[in-house]
């Protein structure tokens, strides 16, 4: 037991010297490097103020702005890790545009909303929505280790006031119980790994222990904003819960660190399954080279890209959306040009609370009796004829 604790220790000491060249930035040179593998000094020492940011990145004059109006469910946090990621000198770095508000934010459309999926509307308990027949969406905090500017929960997130998913637990669990068509639960938010490793542990051991429900998966940033998170006491704790899945959010070939491949590495060993969403990005993932780019980074670190996201139609995300036909464009020169494991599904989430719509490229030129009519991804036309 002892011996194995040192182990653990021993590894951990190895990766923070590792991760300790990457940390350019002066601000943390002196840093204990256990300090830094630590994700409670991550979160505690997260940059809340344009003070402290505007010490390490030239801060342009949208962003100044920016950073004097974004407060409460708009506040920014930003990791030391994250941070380290980020160009100081290039406004337009795609680490920076995730995690720096810009005046733009207070921009709203006409078409955007507050709750854009309307997941309130579909909240039969509180922390809990039901909108598809057999899986349920748990917001099991309110916390994430670092704020998305383009986040679709931005109703919800971002008050560190720390109102515990235990209190709803209760609830949750017996409306699981009580509706047995529930066979797949997601438990995300806000950050579920925000929570401690026991308190995760009885969410996860409480809905498990529902015997309709028999997969579970858990949506997370983590890993990509602050994978020192990903210890081996959490992976053996989550391993115990097979099967459980693990959703990431990727949005650029940039968050594919080193840390963060130790990361997934320790998940992915742990027997745990990584799928990964993106959400299209004006400027960040556009372009369909730099969205090939990603998956194929992501599938070398055995994360299994899922979903590409149009970006919901949230307040103050306008600078961040692009037309639906860039998406598929993108899936375009995807589909056939790569490994299909790389192609992920980019979907539409119905304004209103339609739930998740696929939208791609069409390959069915015509269809008639018996006659399909298709196009390859070359674009040369097959036709193919049923019995
Ligand atoms: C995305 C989502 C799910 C899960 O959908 P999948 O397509 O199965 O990944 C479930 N509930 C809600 C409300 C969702 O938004
Ligand atoms: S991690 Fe997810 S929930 Fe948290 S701010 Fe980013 S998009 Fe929103």
């Amino acid at each position: 037991m002892v011996s194995e604790v040192l182990q653990v220790q021993k590894i951990e000491t190895q990766i923070a010297k590792k991760t300790l060249e990457a940390p350019h930035l002066s601000l943390y040179k002196d840093v204990d490097p256990l300090d830094w593998e630590d994700w409670h000094w991550q979160l505690k020492n997260r940059i809340r103020t344009k003070e402290e940011l505007s010490k390490v990145i030239n801060l342009t004059p949208e962003e100044e702005e920016g950073l004097s109006q974004a407060k409460g469910r708009m506040a920014m946090s930003i990791t030391p890790y994250w941070l380290t990621l980020i160009d100081p000198h290039d406004p337009n770095c795609p680490i920076r545009r995730q995690s720096i508000p810009t005046k733009y934010e207070f921009i709203i459309s006409p078409h955007e909303m507050v709750d854009p999926c309307a997941e309130d509307r579909d909240s039969p308990v509180a922390g809990l929505v039901h909108r598809y027949p057999d899986r349920v969406l748990i917001l099991a905090t309110e916390q994430c280790a670092m704020y998305c500017r383009h986040c679709t929960r931005r109703r919800l997130v971002g008050v560190e006031h720390k109102e515990t998913i235990l209190g709803r637990l209760e609830s949750i669990v017996d409306y699981l119980k009580a509706n047995r068509k529930i066979r797949d639960v997601l438990i995300s938010g806000g950050d579920p790994l925000m929570l401690e490793d026991d308190i995760l542990e009885a969410v996860i051991q409480k809905i498990r222990a529902v015997p309709s429900v028999e997969f579970l998966r858990i949506g997370t940033r983590m890993p990509v904003t602050l994978p020192q998170r990903v210890t081996s006491g959490l992976v053996s704790m989550l391993r115990k819960y097979s099967p459980l899945w693990v959703s990431l959010h990727f949005n650029h070939p940039k968050e594919i660190t080193k840390r963060c491949k130790i990361a997934c590495d320790m998940l992915a060993d742990g027997g745990i399954p990584l799928g990964s969403q993106t959400v299209l990005l004006k400027g960040i993932n556009d372009r369909p080279y730099i969205m090939k780019k990603l998956m194929h980074e992501l599938l070398k670190i055995r994360v299994r890209p899922y979903y590409i996201y149009q970006c919901d139609l949230v307040r103050g995300t306008h600078h961040f959306r692009t037309p639906v036909a860039v998406g598929i464009n993108i899936i375009e020169k995807l589909r056939g040009h790569t490994t299909g494991y790389a192609v992920p599904v980019y979907v539409v989430d119905g304004p209103g609370g339609g739930g998740k719509i696929p939208v791609g490229p069409n390959y069915v030129l015509s269809q008639a009796k018996g006659k399909y009519v298709l196009r390859n991804y070359k674009g040369k036309i097959y036709t193919y004829l049923e019995e």
